[in-house]
């Protein structure tokens, strides 16, 4: 029997449609400068590295804070104020300056003109562990939804993320097409979850093992051809 027709795409954000480090680093270090003008004592004290410590600290003993990595930030930085002796306020507003920059992210080139292309013909979702904003970065105009591990409960690769993301665009998870750059969370997960995959393997990667994609692309214009050839969206 063939496969039912992909409907809708899921596209991971960090790394699959921007690279993540560079924007991480910005916004740490931007965060780093608002400290040091409101709160000083804390960024003398904590450097970006003490705080990445104070973080995987915290998630050692609050496992559940793993889907929530905004709040996992907010709280360990809340401690850090604690011991040099500020308020919830000086962790809320170096939150506030690290979200904005957290979501100031330059996309690969290949993506505005894919999605655009795909969104004309398909549903197309954002499915997240992190916490970009999609309508903050100028997305939302092309992917109709973004389910995150923050809205739901769980990270990928649980399978009810999937499931989430299967409802938010209104088709069963076997006429989904995952599209991420993580082996184990997006592919492993979505394909566990009943979901098609395609490995975006931009740095041409070795695949690490265990179950592989559907099929392996080294950008989104490689999505594109993939899907002219699966016959997924019309040539022209
Ligand atoms: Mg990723």
């Amino acid at each position: 029997m063939p496969a039912p027709p992909i409907l809708a795409i899921t596209f991971d954000l960090d790394d699959t449609l921007w690279a993540i480090d560079p924007v991480i680093e910005r916004a740490e270090q931007r965060m780093h400068a608002w400290l040091a003008e409101h709160y000083p004592r804390l960024p003398e004290r904590y450097s970006p590295a003490d705080l990445r410590e104070l973080r995987d600290g915290l998630l050692q003993q609050r496992p559940e804070l793993a889907h929530d990595l905004g709040a996992l930030r907010r709280e360990s930085l809340a401690l850090a104020a604690q011991h040099c002796g500020y308020g919830r306020d000086a962790a809320e507003g170096a939150f506030a300056v690290m979200w904005q920059a957290r979501n100031e992210v330059e996309l690969f080139a290949d993506v505005l003109p894919v999605l655009t292309e795909l969104a004309a013909q398909l549903t197309l979702g954002g499915l997240t562990n992190g916490n970009a904003d999609i309508a903050r970065i100028g997305l939302g105009g092309l992917l109709r939804f973004c389910v995150s591990a923050h809205s739901v409960g769980v990270a990928k690769p649980h399978p009810a993320i999937f499931e989430a993301a299967s409802a938010a665009a209104g088709v069963p998870v076997e006429q989904v097409l995952h599209v991420g750059d993580d082996p184990q969370r997006d592919v492993i997960g979505a394909r566990a979850a009943g979901m098609r995959t395609v490995w975006v393997n931009r740095d041409a990667l070795a695949w690490p093992g265990g179950p592989r994609a559907d099929a392996e692309v080294a950008d989104l214009h490689g999505l594109r051809e993939l899907l002219l050839r699966w016959h997924i969206v019309p040539g022209a």
